[in-house]
């Protein structure tokens, strides 16, 4: 399929691909478009990956234009301190999709957000209140407190640490990029 250039980044933009850009310290710093990926490399501020040698294969009318898929910075990001929201998602990732009173496994159908402290008695949608939860225990313990409950909790829940959600974000990066 033959590209003009004017429309290449028109069409980069519809290719839907991802690029995992490296800070320059080669730590991941953020996955983005492939026509971002583009533009970086048009403006001369990443360098490729050679270890990696994976690449996308864009043929425009004159050439074949290849983008590697994973490009790092020339110079260094200092990252933003991130605030990551409590997001159902984001509390069963924390949790490793684990019902964290008895301890099944979950996916995103089965699995729940308790509030350890009911949100009927105060209890906050916060990272330290709430837990995934499998909806049996979630249905056992309904508006009680742990106490009342005589429920325990696996792993004192806490707020992650962008880090850790990054390690998610490369976990379906490579998914994709291996389908
Ligand atoms: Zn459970």
């Amino acid at each position: 399929m033959a590209v003009k250039y004017l429309d290449l980044y028109k069409y980069l933009r519809s290719m839907k691909k991802q690029v995992l850009l490296l800070n320059q310290d080669n730590t991941p710093l953020n996955i983005i478009t492939i026509s971002k990926a583009f533009k970086l490399l048009d403006k001369d501020k990443v360098w490729v990956d050679e270890s990696v040698g994976e690449y996308y294969e864009v043929v425009s009318v004159s050439k074949i234009i290849k983008i590697p898929k994973v490009l790092i910075l020339k110079y260094y990001v200092k990252l933003p301190f991130k605030k990551v929201a409590p997001s159902r998602k984001n509390i069963f990732k924390r949790d490793h999709y684990k019902c964290q009173y008895c301890g099944i496994d979950l996916c995103d159908k089965t699995a729940t957000v308790d509030h350890i402290v009911p949100r009927s008695k105060g209890g906050g949608s916060t990272w330290t209140n709430m837990v995934a939860a499998c909806r049996d225990c979630n249905t056992f313990k309904g508006n009680r407190s742990l106490k009342e409950a005589k429920m325990q909790i696996k792993i004192k829940p806490k707020e992650p640490s962008y880090g850790f959600l990054f390690e998610h974000m490369l976990i379906t990066f490579r998914k994709e990029k291996n389908a």
